[in-house]
C-alpha cells in the first residue's frame, strides 16, 4: 500500500512541494504519494488528528501553521523548539515528532553555493526579523561558525527581540535599514529574509546595495521570482547572487530523508521546481 506524505497550509494551492516530492519519490522507486491539504484555521486540530488517524508517514507544515502545529505533536526536536516553529513532522513508530529543516536547508544550500565547509571568518547581515530570519539566525549561530551575525529590520524592536532570544550569543548587533545600507561594506554575506521583492512586487528591493563589497555574497530566500531585483543589483555591483531555490529544495530534501531514510537526488528536486517556476 502506498505510504502517504503531505503538506498542510492555508492557502496551499501555490505550493510546489507536491511536484518536488512526488518526483523524487518516483525517482527513488518509493511507493508513496505526497498530497497538499488545505486546512482552514478553525479546522486545524481536526485536520492534524485526521492525518494521524490515516497513519501518515510524514508531513510538511507551511504558512500559517508552523507555530500552531506544535500544540498537536508528541515531541519537538530541540532546534525546532528553540526556533519556535516546525516545518516537518515525522511519524516515528506512531509518535509524531516535529523538526525545523528551514535553517539547516538554508545553511546547506549556502555552503554548497560558496563551496565552503563553514562560514568561519565571515561577517553576516540578515535583513528581516520574522519567522524565516529566526530559523536562519538560530541555525547559523549554532552551526555556521560565522564571525558575527547582525540583524537589520524595518521594525528595530523586533530585530532586538530576535537577537536577544537567540540561544547562542553571536556578538551580533541590530541596525536600521539605513544604517545597514551605509555599513554594507563590512559584510561578506547579506541575506534577505523579508518578503520585499517577492512576486507580484518584483520591482521592490529591501535595501540599496550601493556600498556592497565586491565579491561579497548577496542571498535572497525568495524564489519567486528566481532572480529578485536585489540579486540583479548584486550582480551589477560585482557581488555573488545566491537564490532562494536552494533553501526550498534543501528543506524538502532534509524532510524527505527523515521520512524515508533515503538521501534524495537534489538535482531531480531542483529541476522540477525550476520547471514549474519557469511556467509561472
Ligand atoms: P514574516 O514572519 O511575516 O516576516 C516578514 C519580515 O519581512 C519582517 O522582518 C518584516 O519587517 C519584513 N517586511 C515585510 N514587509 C516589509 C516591507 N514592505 N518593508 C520592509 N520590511 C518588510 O515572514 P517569513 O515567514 O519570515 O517569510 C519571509 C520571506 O521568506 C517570504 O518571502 C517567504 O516566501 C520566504 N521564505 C522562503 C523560504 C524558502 O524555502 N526559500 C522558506 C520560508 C520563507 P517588520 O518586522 O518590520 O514587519
Amino acid at each position: 500500500m502506498k505510504e502517504l506524505y503531505s503538506v498542510i497550509g492555508y492557502p496551499i494551492g501555490h505550493s510546489l512541494s507536491p511536484h518536488m516530492q512526488n518526483a523524487v519519490l518516483n525517482h527513488h522507486s518509493i511507493d508513496g504519494y505526497y498530497h497538499a491539504f488545505e486546512i482552514a484555521p478553525e479546522k486545524v486540530e481536526e485536520g492534524i488528528k485526521g492525518l494521524k488517524a490515516l497513519n501518515i508517514k510524514g508531513f510538511n507544515v507551511t504558512i500559517p501553521y508552523k507555530v500552531k502545529v506544535m500544540d498537536f505533536l508528541d515531541e519537538i526536536d530541540e532546534l525546532a523548539r528553540e526556533i519556535g516553529a516546525v516545518n516537518t513532522v515525522v511519524n516515528e513508530n506512531g509518535r509524531y515528532v516535529g523538526y525545523n529543516t528551514d535553517g539547516d536547508g538554508y545553511l546547506q544550500s549556502l555552503l554548497t553555493f560558496l563551496e565552503r565547509p563553514s562560514l568561519q571568518d565571515q561577517s553576516v547581515l540578515i535583513l528581516g526579523a520574522g519567522g524565516a530570519a529566526r530559523a536562519l539566525l538560530f541555525t547559523i549561530a549554532a552551526k555556521g561558525q560565522a564571525n558575527c551575525i547582525d540583524i537589520a529590520n524595518r521594525t528595530l524592536s523586533k530585530a532586538q527581540e530576535l537577537i536577544t532570544s537567540c540561544p547562542i550569543d553571536n556578538e551580533g548587533t541590530v541596525l536600521s535599514i539605513t544604517e545597514a545600507e551605509e555599513n554594507l561594506g563590512r559584510y561578506d554575506i547579506i541575506i534577505n529574509t523579508t518578503a520585499v521583492g517577492m512576486s507580484p512586487n518584483v520591482e521592490e528591493s529591501p535595501l540599496s546595495l550601493q556600498h556592497v563589497k565586491k565579491g561579497a555574497t548577496v542571498s535572497d530566500i525568495i524564489y519567486n521570482p528566481l532572480e529578485t531585483k536585489l540579486l540583479r543589483e548584486a550582480k551589477e555591483r560585482g557581488a555573488l547572487a545566491h537564490t532562494g531555490i536552494g533553501m526550498f529544495v534543501m528543506q524538502g530534501a532534509l524532510a524527505f530523508e527523515k521520512w524515508t531514510g533515503v538521501q534524495p537526488d537534489v538535482k531531480v528536486m531542483e529541476d522540477v521546481v525550476l520547471r514549474h517556476l519557469q511556467k509561472k
